[in-house]
C-alpha cells in the first residue's frame, strides 16, 4: 500500500531507533507492522491531542493504550508530579503515597481487601498467578485464546484445537515445561470450562481472564460468563481472577466490576491506576493475600514499586475520576461509536462496532464476534486502509485491527468534530480496500 503523505522527521528517527532497538520499538505493536507505514514519533501532548516530530497534530484515540484518561498533561496530575519530584524520586523505603494509593484502590473496589503494587501489568498477573499457585498448591492455570495478559511466560500460550487443549508456548523462549500447565479454551464458552474442569479436578489453581476484554479488540463477556467462571472456580476450590488491567478505573469508579459486580478472588490492575507513570497492581482476598512475603511464603518483590512520583500520578488521576467523569468519557464513547457506524454503513462497509462501557473498537465484519476465532474472521485488510486515511487526515487510532480505541474525559466537541470529518475519507478507502 502507498501512503500519499510524509513523516520524514519519524522515519529518520525510526531509522536510528532500528540500529539499536530491535525493530526499533520498545514494544512490539507501536512498530505499525501490522498495518505498514512509519511509526509517529510523539512529542507532545495536550488533552485529547498528540503532537509528532514532524509537527503534526492527531486527536488521539490510544490514550497511550488506556492509561491518559483525562487526556494528556492534565494540569493537576502534572502538578502532582513535580510535587512529587521535586521531593526526591525514589527511596526504596515505604513511603505515604503508595499507602494512599492502595486505601484509594480498596475503597473503591471492594473485593479488593488488599493490594499489593507492582511496575507494570505483566509483574501484577505474573505475580497474581504465582500467588494462586502457592496459595492453592496447584499448578495449572486456564487462560482463554485471545485475551491478553502481558508478557508472562505461562500466559503466552496459543489456543490449541479442542477442549482443554495443553497450551503450546506461542513464542520462542517459552519452554513446553513452563507453558505446559497452561490450559487455553475459547472465550465465552463455559462448556470449554467446565470440560477443563472435569479432566483436571484439583488440578486447576486458578481461572485469569480479562474481566472484559479488549486485546482481540473488544469482545465483552457473554450475560452470566464472568458468574459462570467464578461459580466453577469456587466449586473446584480454584481461585477466579480477574484482570483489570485495561478496564480498572476505566469502565466505571470501580472497573468492570462495577459493572458486572462478579466478586474476583484476585484482581489485577495497571494502566489508569498510574497516570501514564509504571504503576501497577494485584489485590483480592485478605486471606489469600496473607500468603504473600513478608507476610506469608509466596515472595514478590520491586525496586521501584510504590514509586513515589508514580504514585503521586496515579492518585492525582484517580482522584479526578468521579461520576462526572465516567458520564463525559462514556457520552464521548457513543457519540463516537454512533459516527463511525454511521460512516461506514453509508460506504457499505459491513462492519460491527462492538463496546463494553467506554471501550469500544470496530470490526470489519457484520458477523457476530463472540471470541478470538470470530474475531480473526473480519477483513482486517479494510482496517489498513481505514486507519491510514484516519491518520493523514490527523486522527491517531491503535495501529491493529484488534485493539480497543479509548477515549478521556479531555476528547471536547472539537476533538469529536475533527474525527467527524476524517470518517467519510476513510470508510470510503474501506470500502475500496481490496485484501
Ligand atoms: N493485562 C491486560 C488486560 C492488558 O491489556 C495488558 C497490557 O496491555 C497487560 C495485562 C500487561 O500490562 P503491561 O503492558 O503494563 O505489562
Amino acid at each position: 500500500m502507498a501512503y500519499s503523505y510524509e513523516a520524514p522527521v519519524s522515519q529518520s528517527l525510526f531509522d536510528r531507533a532500528s540500529v539499536v532497538t530491535p525493530g526499533g520499538v520498545n514494544s512490539p505493536v507501536r512498530a505499525f507492522r501490522a498495518v505498514g507505514g512509519t511509526p509517529r514519533f510523539m512529542v507532545s501532548g495536550t488533552g485529547p491531542y498528540l503532537t509528532d516530530a514532524d509537527g503534526r497534530e492527531y486527536v488521539d484515540l490510544v490514550c497511550s493504550w488506556g492509561p491518559m484518561i483525562l487526556g494528556h498533561s492534565h494540569p493537576e496530575v502534572i502538578a502532582a508530579v513535580q510535587e512529587a519530584v521535586a521531593r526526591g524520586t525514589s527511596f526504596g523505603t515505604p513511603g505515604e503515597g503508595e499507602v494512599a494509593l492502595a486505601e484509594e484502590i480498596v475503597a473503591r473496589i471492594e473485593p479488593v481487601e488488599q493490594v499489593r503494587l507492582v511496575s507494570s501489568g505483566t509483574e501484577a498477573t505474573m505475580s497474581a498467578i504465582r500467588l494462586a499457585r502457592g496459595f492453592t498448591g496447584r499448578a495449572k492455570v486456564v487462560k482463554f485464546a485471545g485475551c491478553y495478559h502481558g508478557h508472562v511466560d505461562a500466559l503466552l500460550a496459543a489456543a490449541g484445537s479442542g477442549l482443554a487443549t495443553f497450551g503450546l508456548p506461542d513464542t520462542p523462549g517459552v519452554t513446553g515445561a513452563t507453558a505446559g500447565d497452561t490450559v487455553v479454551l475459547p472465550y465465552n464458552d463455559l462448556d470449554a470450562v467446565r470440560a477443563a474442569f472435569a479432566a483436571h479436578p484439583g488440578e486447576i489453581a486458578c481461572v485469569i481472564t480479562e474481566a472484559s476484554p479488549g486485546n482481540m479488540g473488544v469482545v465483552p463477556p457473554a450475560d452470566g460468563f464472568n458468574a459462570g467462571l467464578k461459580e466453577l472456580c469456587a466449586a473446584d476450590g480454584a481461585l477466579y481472577i480477574s484482570d483489570e488491567v485495561m478496564t480498572g478505573f476505566r469502565t466505571s469508579k470501580a472497573g468492570w466490576y462495577g459493572v458486572d459486580g462478579v466478586r474476583p478472588d484476585l484482581m489485577t490492575f495497571g494502566k489508569v491506576m498510574g497516570g501514564g507513570f509504571p504503576a501497577a497492581a494485584f489485590g483480592g482476598r485478605a486471606d489469600v493475600m496473607a500468603h504473600l512475603a513478608p507476610a506469608g511464603p509466596v515472595y514478590q518483590a520491586g525496586t521501584l514499586s510504590g514509586n513515589p512520583v508514580a504514585t503521586a500520578a496515579g492518585l492525582a488521576q484517580l482522584r479526578l475520576l468521579d461520576d462526572a467523569a465516567y458520564a463525559k468519557i462514556d457520552a464521548v464513547s457513543a457519540e463516537l461509536r454512533t459516527l463511525v457506524g454511521d460512516a461506514l454503513t453509508k460506504e457499505g462497509v459491513a462492519h460491527t462496532v462492538s463496546s463494553a462501557s467506554n471501550m469500544f473498537s470496530v470490526f470489519f465484519t457484520d458477523r457476530p464476534v463472540r471470541n478470538y476465532e470470530d474475531a480473526k474472521q473480519q477483513e482486517a485488510f479494510r482496517f489498513t486502509a481505514f486507519f491510514h486515511a484516519m491518520l493523514e487526515q490527523g486522527v491517531y487510532l491503535p495501529p491493529s485491527a484488534f485493539e480497543s480505541w479509548f477515549v478521556s474525559t479531555a476528547h471536547d466537541e472539537r476533538a469529536v468534530e475533527r474525527v467527524a470529518a476524517a470518517l467519510p475519507a476513510a470508510a470510503r478507502a474501506a470500502s475500496e480496500a481490496t485484501a
